[in-house]
């Protein structure tokens, strides 16, 4: 864990964790068994991670419509906590399969779980997870912790949507362009628009596929990423204004972060998913190898985004502090002040530090 030499002086290293195993043949059979082999008729509910982004909602809706295509007819999507759908993500092909988290089937006789590296993601609707028939996990988590019966979990996809759209070429159903509409989104999203090093040759070669089915990359790209109410334009002019540069955390790489209120919100009539954007703008600042933007989701509670180009491990971070997410881009649920919140940050980041020997500094980026 500790003690490699080449960083600054008195620093604990993390080494790099042996590379992940993908799925194997035996998990892919398994989980298109799984809905090869439903009963008649079957209840079959699909479940993203809580607080859902471009790749939770892009990769579930997605391969929803591929199920309709299957003939399953009793399909509901869901997410755990409030049913708002983020703006941007509302027009989404298959939004009509999406139920409000209390009104999904009691007991489906298949559940699939998108884009969630653990349990806790999956809030009040774990228990599903005991009353479904079966179930399948369709992640791209390296930390995913094999909840659930059938495991699809690729650490080196760039997104969910990779092994989703797997898994539909397997069941023999053929993209088309509502399917490829989602799993673009997601794709899109989880890349950063095809900007991080997760954006491999795969990556663009599966976005041609999408794109043959002529869905309109520009049309989609600005309706996600670039339409934002007026009032979170001026909402980021306060947040940005308020970041703070410390050079001498994360043993000297540097830490540039930032937070916003619920009082922020009110103020500008925003809504708070308008606030995840935000995280990509400060990392830009050249000085700090690690960002953060802290996010008030509750009075004394906080979602934290943590973002590293390279030399830090904020996954070790988030998950020391009761989160996770990939080496490069981790959050947690933080408690107290915002101050607090970051306190206990910069305890973890001095041991998060990768070792310059390992192969590690590759950031992605993903979410
Ligand atoms: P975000 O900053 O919200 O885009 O999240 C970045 C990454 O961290 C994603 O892979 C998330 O799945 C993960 N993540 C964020 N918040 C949490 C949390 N509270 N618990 C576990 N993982 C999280
Ligand atoms: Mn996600
Ligand atoms: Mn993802």
């Amino acid at each position: 864990m500790t003690g490699s030499s080449g960083g600054p002086a008195g620093t604990a290293f993390v080494d790099e964790p042996a590379p992940v195993a993908g799925p194997s043949e035996a998990d892919w059979a398994a989980a298109v068994a799984a809905v090869r082999d439903l009963p008649e008729d079957p209840e079959v509910l699909l479940i993203c991670h809580v607080n859902p982004d471009g790749d939770a909602l892009g990769s579930m809706l997605g391969f929803g419509l591929g199920l309709r295509r299957l003939g399953i007819r009793r399909l509901q999507a869901t997410f755990p906590g409030p049913p708002e759908v983020p703006e941007p993500l509302r027009g989404l092909p298959g939004a009509e399969l999406l139920v409000p988290a209390d009104r999904v089937y009691p007991a489906p006789d298949l559940m699939i779980c998108f884009d969630a590296a653990s349990e806790s993601r999956l809030g009040e609707l774990l228990g599903r997870l005991d009353t479904a028939g079966t179930s399948v996990v369709l992640d791209h988590h390296a930390s995913n912790t094999r909840f659930g019966a059938v495991h699809v979990v690729d650490p080196a996809a760039a997104a969910t949507s990779v092994v989703a759209e797997e898994l539909l070429d397997r069941l023999g159903v053929p993209l088309d362009a509502a399917i490829a509409e989602c799993f673009y989104v997601a794709l899109a999203t989880d890349t950063g628009s095809f900007r991080f090093a997760a954006t491999t040759p795969a990556v663009h070669l599966m976005a041609a596929r999408l794109l043959a089915t002529g869905i309109d990359p520009g049309v989609i790209s600005r309706r996600i990423f670039d339409t934002r109410p007026f009032g979170a334009v001026r909402l980021y002019g306060d947040v940005l204004g308020r970041a703070r540069l410390e050079p001498a955390s994360a043993a000297g790489l540097g830490l540039v972060w930032t937070y916003a209120t619920l009082d922020d919100l009110t103020r500008h009539d925003q809504r708070p998913y308008v606030l995840e954007p935000l995280i990509d703008s400060v990392r830009c600042a050249a000085e700090a190898d690690v960002s953060c933007v802290v996010k008030q989701i509750a009075p004394g509670e906080w979602a934290v985004s943590m973002r590293s180009k390279g030399r830090v491990d904020v996954s070790r971070v988030a998950v020391a502090l009761g989160g996770g997410g990939h080496r490069f881009a981790a959050g947690f649920t933080g408690r107290g002040t915002a101050d607090e919140v970051v306190d206990r940050i910069r305890e973890q980041l001095d041991g998060a530090v990768i070792s310059d020997d390992s192969e590690g500094c590759r950031p992605s980026g993903r979410a």
